[in-house]
C-alpha cells in the first residue's frame, strides 16, 4: 500500500464558469498540475459499500470489504476486486458491467449513475463532465 499524499481543492462555481471551465481538465495549484473532477456529492455507504445512503443512516448489520464485497475482513488479508454493486447489478439486470473495481471508485458503472442523477438534481449538464473523465 503506498501512502496517500493527496489534497483535494473544492473550488465552488457558478454553472456558467463550470461550463468554461469543463473545456479545460487540468488547473495549475502551486506549479502543480491538478486534475479537475467536478465535485457532487453522491452518497456512498463506506459500511456496506451501496449508493444512495452514508454509513450513518446504514441499516446493514455487518460491515462489508469495500474491495471484495464480502463481510468484512482483516486489512492485511488479500481480497481480489469484486464491485459488490456492479456484481448484484449483473445478476440482477443480467448485465455483463466489468466488477474489478472497487465500492465507490469514480469509473464504477454504477457509480456514474448515481453521480449522473446528483448532477441532473444540481441542475448541471453531467455530459460536460463526462466527456472530461472518461477521454
Ligand atoms: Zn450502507
Ligand atoms: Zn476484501
Ligand atoms: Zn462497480
Amino acid at each position: 500500500m503506498k501512502a496517500k499524499s493527496e489534497t483535494h481543492w473544492v473550488i465552488e462555481i457558478d454553472p456558467k464558469s463550470y461550463e468554461s471551465l469543463a473545456k479545460i481538465s487540468y488547473v495549475f495549484i502551486n506549479f502543480k498540475k491538478c486534475p479537475l473532477e467536478p465535485f457532487v456529492s453522491v452518497n456512498h455507504c463506506k459500511k456496506c459499500g451501496k449508493y444512495g445512503h452514508t454509513a450513518k443512516r446504514c441499516t446493514e448489520s455487518t460491515p462489508k470489504c469495500l474491495k471484495c464485497g464480502l463481510s468484512s475482513h482483516d486489512n492485511d488479508q488479500p481480497c481480489s476486486f469484486n464491485c459488490l454493486n456492479c456484481s448484484t447489478n449483473n445478476s440482477k439486470l443480467k448485465r455483463n458491467e466489468p466488477t474489478n473495481h472497487k465500492s465507490g471508485y469514480y469509473r464504477c458503472p454504477e457509480f456514474h449513475k448515481q453521480r449522473r442523477q446528483a448532477f441532473l438534481r444540481s441542475g448541471h449538464d453531467p455530459g460536460v463532465w463526462e466527456r472530461v473523465i472518461l477521454s
